[in-house]
């Protein structure tokens, strides 16, 4: 047979699983092994140099030459020791991976050699060319020179013989051009806010940490399948493809026993993950065929991002060697189950308290309250901004679809969770708030611990649901940089954290006890937020309705959406956290728009290109096969009642070929025209919002005939995997 499609259905067919051996090391003995973390910065680093580090990481101080140029020397030492020959700095530009440009260790020696050589200029600082990155506009305005800077606070690490220096990645005058800066910075603002609450409750209370544990999904398919796809190869998602007879309907995929293949990839991976300190614990199938998931202890934001950013790239390596590729789009196939990472977020004390869970004293519960109550209403304020941060022109393809959150933000608590708040609002006039009161409340609250034994309460259908000791923002998409979504998380509740605080200190000053007064604002509160609190079915249709009427953002379109970001109530959002200037949000946007735009124009191309010169020529074929056979019928049979008989079945497929044949060239043919359109819109938000409406409903268009033909033409000369052999063949 020389149709591609078999050949490589062949090969996939072919494949076993790679033998893994077991490291003889249990994995608490190799956990971290190619990481600088503090074990090997203590043997590798002279006492007062390790202290001043240990001081820089701590407490953000800065960290001299001298320090540095020392830090440099033992990083090296050891990167070397551990078969290190190059180095790189490891950012995040906002194309939404990671980039590195590597240099070897080496300097003129002098004398016609070279010696081995780093310093800390080079660990502290590396100048890069920010042009060649999305930028968003401010290359125009300023210089297109860019920076690299140290994050001390993630440790480096060993990837394939280089040594990988997490660092921030900014503009010549100081902008922003990653997504580590606003992380970094979002989670200073929510720790200055929210110790300065903390510390009203216990004044030990030195810092607040943002925690995040994040849980990747992914699909797995055959490197040789993959290679007949060029929809896969190219935009990471299948363009077109009819539904597999078996999908996901009998629930059998979900926690069912992973696939051998499957398996060995995913050993494979975790020892990578435990080598570079990533906590790699769970793992499972996910509900989709060929879907899967892997999660982490949760760490420290911005550690655990960075695990985030490094496993998927791990991730792509590994799936090569075993002969698979990975799809970590939010949307590869359609009909079936899309990607996400949900992000589990909390804040815990320096003392290890975890500010989202219920505690056993009343004081404690009191502070629960505080910091729930405040999140909600920061989420229910901000709730187009933070959709905007999880919105792409990838993820749009799975929110709103039958098995994700819909495009609309709104937040989970649970039935339990729900009463304490109702019972909190619900006793009467607010200015009668006496003791009576107050012991009923804190008796309730006295409860909570207990009630939250039983919370198996899961609404799936939530995109942002309290879990019992966190919260879960499942809209994130499976190939975003988490720190988007997390740096708006942190920057709304330390926003509203911060004018809780002000309003506490004046009613304390006003006379107001501690607790009563922190009751009053917590019913003030709880009222203004109800919009955004709904445990119902969030894939219903009532609900898109409701959330309209209580004033929710209801915008689907990603352009349109994007749009949040420059209101007002974000500007001042930004400013005030001081975590991105006017000027950095509106590169960003840019950036967002121009981004948006390239990802619908490469589909449309691909699309353009499988639909004329893959499809079309396979369905004329098959189309004239059939032509021919009617041909010799009618020439053989005079009587039209036996041609009927033989070949009407094949007459009426010929004409629905041409119908679809014809649909697909028309509207491949306006694809065309909407795109060429478009090309020529200068302004970057309008350009994307014609790519929304214009090109992108084009390409789903025309794809519902491209499936119907795929039923219709001869399975044996159809050029494209289908989906039964890209999801089932593992
Ligand atoms: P599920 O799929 O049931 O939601 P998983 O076990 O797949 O749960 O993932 C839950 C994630 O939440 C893990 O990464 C876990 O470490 C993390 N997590 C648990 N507690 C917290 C917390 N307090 N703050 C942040 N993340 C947490
Ligand atoms: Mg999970």
């Amino acid at each position: 047979m020389s149709n591609l499609r078999f050949k490589m259905v062949e090969a996939a067919i072919g494949r076993k699983a790679l033998n893994v051996p077991v490291p003889e090391l249990r994995p608490s003995e190799y956990f971290g092994c190619k990481v600088f973390n503090t074990e090997k910065m203590r043997k590798y680093l002279p006492k007062q140099v390790f202290d001043a580090l240990q001081n820089t990481i701590e407490n953000h101080t800065s960290l001299s030459r001298d320090v540095a140029d020392a830090v440099a020397v033992g990083m090296k030492q050891w990167a070397m020791e551990n078969g290190a020959t190059h180095y790189t700095h490891w950012f995040q530009p906002l194309t939404g991976g990671t980039a590195e440009k590597h240099d070897a260790f080496i300097e003129h020696d002098g004398h016609g050699g070279v010696v081995e050589e780093f310093s800390g200029k080079l660990l502290m600082q590396q100048e890069g060319d920010a042009s060649s990155f999305p930028n968003g506009g401010t290359r125009s305005t300023f210089e297109a020179r860019g920076y690299s800077a140290w994050d001390p606070t993630s440790p480096a690490f060993i990837v394939d013989g280089t040594l990988c220096i997490p660092t921030i990645f900014i503009s010549y005058t100081g902008e922003a051009l990653d997504y580590k800066t606003p992380l970094l910075k979002s989670i200073e603002a929510v720790d200055k806010a929210a110790t300065s609450i903390c510390r009203m409750f216990d004044e030990n209370v030195k810092k607040v940490y943002t925690y995040l544990g994040w849980e990747q999904e992914y699909f797995l398919v055959d490197e040789a399948l993959w290679a007949a796809r060029p929809d896969l190869m190219l935009t990471g998602r299948t363009l077109m493809g009819h539904e597999s007879a078996k999908n996901q309907q009998l629930e059998d995929h979900y926690f069912g026993s992973i696939p051998t293949r499957v398996a060995a990839y995913m050993r494979d991976l975790e020892y990578s993950c435990l080598e570079l300190g990533i906590p790699a614990k769970t793992r499972h199938n996910e509900v989709a065929p060929g879907q899967f998931e892997i999660a982490p202890i949760f760490e420290e934001a911005n550690l655990a991002n960075d695990h985030n950013l490094l496993l998927m790239s791990v991730m792509k390596r590994l799936a090569r060697k075993h002969s698979f590729r990975i799809a970590l789009h939010e949307k590869p196939f359609g009909g079936i189950n899309g990607s996400g990472k949900h992000n589990n977020w909390s804040l815990g004390t320096s003392t290890g308290v975890n500010l989202y869970s219920p505690g056993k004293t009343e004081k404690d519960n009191l502070q629960f309250l505080t910091f729930l109550v405040n999140t909600l209403v920061a989420v229910h304020r901000h709730n187009g901004l933070l959709k905007a941060a999880i919105s792409s022109a990838t993820n749009a393809h799975r929110l709103g679809a039958n098995e994700a959150p819909p495009a609309i933000i709104s937040v989970f608590l649970g039935r339990q969770l729900s009463e304490v708040l109702d019972h909190l609002i619900d006793d009467g006039q607010d200015d009668s708030i006496k003791m009576d009161t107050k012991q009923r409340f804190l008796t309730g609250i006295a409860h909570i611990p207990e009630l939250f034994i039983d919370n198996t309460d899961r609404n799936r259908t939530s995109p942002f649901a309290f879990t019992g000791n966190r919260f879960e923002f499942r809209a994130v998409g499976s190939t975003a940089n988490c720190g988007g979504a997390l740096t708006v998380i942190n920057a709304a509740v330390a926003e509203q954290l911060l004018v809780f605080k002000g309003e506490l200190d004046e009613l304390i000053a006003g006379g107001k006890s501690f607790e009563i007064a922190i009751i009053e604002l917590l019913k003030k509160y709880i009222r203004l937020s109800l919009p955004i609190h709904f445990d119902g079915n969030g894939y219903s249709d009532e609900w898109k309705a409701e959330a309209a009427k209580r004033g929710l953002d209801c915008e689907s379109s990603v352009p349109l959406i994007y749009d949040r970001m420059l209101a007002e109530g974000s500007l001042k959002l930004f400013k005030s956290t001081g975590i991105l200037s006017e000027a950095e949000l509106h590169a960003r946007v840019e950036v967002n728009w121009e981004i948006y735009t390239k990802k619908i124009q490469i589909e449309a191309r691909v699309f353009g290109d499988l639909a004329m010169n893959h499809i079309l020529p396979v369905a004329s074929r098959y189309q004239a096969q059939l032509l021919d056979k009617v041909d010799k019928v009618v020439k053989l049979y005079q009587s039209t009642d036996v041609v009927q008989e033989i070949a009407g079945r094949d007459m009426m497929l010929i004409e629905k070929i041409s119908r679809h044949i014809n649909a697909i060239r028309a509207g491949v043919d306006e694809m065309v025209d909407a795109r060429k359109v478009a090309n020529k819109i200068e302004c970057e938000r309008e350009k994307a919002i014609a790519y929304h409406d214009n090109v992108a409903p084009k390409i789903e268009e025309v794809r519902i005939h491209i499936d119907k033909l795929e039923l219709i033409v001869d399975n044996e000369i159809w050029p494209l995997p289908k989906y039964r052999e890209l999801l089932f063949m593992k």
